[in-house]
């Protein structure tokens, strides 16, 4: 019987592990499928704070995995396939096996949904990326691309204009799903040039970098090339929530919601991370809910008197 099950091993989960362990609690951590989340596949990290010349997002997360085992947190390979929260102790399955717990901290997160290109994932951090706000920096005076239609390309494309020599806004058709005065803002932003309606059919990266992409209109069915050093994939985030579908609360795009910080709906689980949050979706705001999940895990073992020490 654990104290605290931690389902993820991104900001999010290691973070409540290393607050859990130091409280004592020895908390699980299951490492899910894409073991220490978003930042182990970006490269540098200059905005979290406390690293001035900046971190590797791996580094990052191996530090956080050590910090946290330091202090008794034990970790297993593996993803969730199926809970069972409707009593406590709540059960967690995973590869055949049960694991009991009386507390539970979902920070499963959300995956950048890419756009399925041959080779697209090894270039994430060798020019193409799924956040500008992390990685838009590294493109000062460079043309780069945006891909998407939604708020948050058009956010993207408005943010990377700051350092972008030249924008180009990729959408597969005319009209776009982001709201008029997102629209708006990017249309007259004099750097971002909108291409529509083209799907990137390649992107070309003869050494392993990106140097352009290869578009197909859709309508024409001609293709162009554009000369890009980066190319930001805006096309949205699925939350890794499918397996709480019915048992937590969850909005119309599958995030959880989480109340005062990372109460769920159901006493004794906690949420944390991009699993919960379409904002700001940054490292240090997943830290940050990390430790105030895994603070509620420990009062709610407290108020229940259900803490055990382990030495
Ligand atoms: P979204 O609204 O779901 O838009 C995704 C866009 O990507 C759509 O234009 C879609 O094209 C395109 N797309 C999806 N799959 C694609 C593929 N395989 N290839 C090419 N294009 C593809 O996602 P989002 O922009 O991330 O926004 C998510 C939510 O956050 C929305 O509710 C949004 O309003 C909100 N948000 C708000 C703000 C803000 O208010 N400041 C900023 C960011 C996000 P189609 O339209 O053709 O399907």
């Amino acid at each position: 019987m654990q104290n605290v099950v931690i389902i993820g091993s991104g900001c999010a989960g290691l973070t409540a592990a290393i607050y859990a362990a130091r409280a004592n609690l020895k908390p699980l951590v299951l490492e899910g499928h894409e073991p220490g989340g978003q930042l182990s596949l970006t490269t540098h990290v200059e905005n979290f704070p406390g690293f001035p010349d900046g971190i590797m997002g791996p580094e990052l997360i191996e530090n956080m995995k050590k910090q946290a085992a330091r202090f008794g947190a034990e970790f297993k390979h593996g993803a969730v396939t199926e809970v069972d929260l409707s009593k406590r102790p709540f059960k967690i399955r995973l590869a055949g096996e049960t694991i009991e717990t009386k507390t539970l901290i979902v920070a499963a997160g959300a995956t950048a949904r890419l756009l399925g290109l041959k080779g697209e994932k090894e270039l994430i951090g060798r020019g193409l990326s799924t956040c500008a706000t992390c990685d838009g920096y590294f493109f000062r005076g460079k043309p780069i691309a945006v891909v998407g239609g939604g708020d948050s390309a058009m956010e993207e494309a408005n943010f990377l204009s700051r350092y972008a020599s030249r924008v180009y806004l990729i959408h597969r058709r005319n009209e776009f799903r982001a709201s008029k005065i997102m629209i708006d803002r990017a249309r007259a932003n004099e750097k971002v040039e909108f291409v529509t309606p083209y799907i990137v059919e390649e992107i070309l990266s003869p050494e392993g970098l990106v140097t352009g992409a290869k578009l197909r209109h859709t309508e024409t069915k001609q293709t162009r090339e554009i000369a890009l050093d980066g190319i930001f994939v805006a096309i949205g985030h699925n939350p890794n929530s499918t397996v709480f579908k019915g048992t937590l609360d969850m909005d119309a795009d599958g995030y959880l919601i989480a109340k005062h910080g990372g109460i769920s709906n159901i006493p004794g689980v906690f949420i944390a991370g991009d699993v919960q949050d379409h904002r700001y979706r940054q490292a240090v705001t997943a830290a940050g809910s990390g430790c105030m999940a895994a603070i509620d895990a420990e009062k709610f073992l407290e108020g229940h008197s259900l803490a055990q020490a382990h030495s």
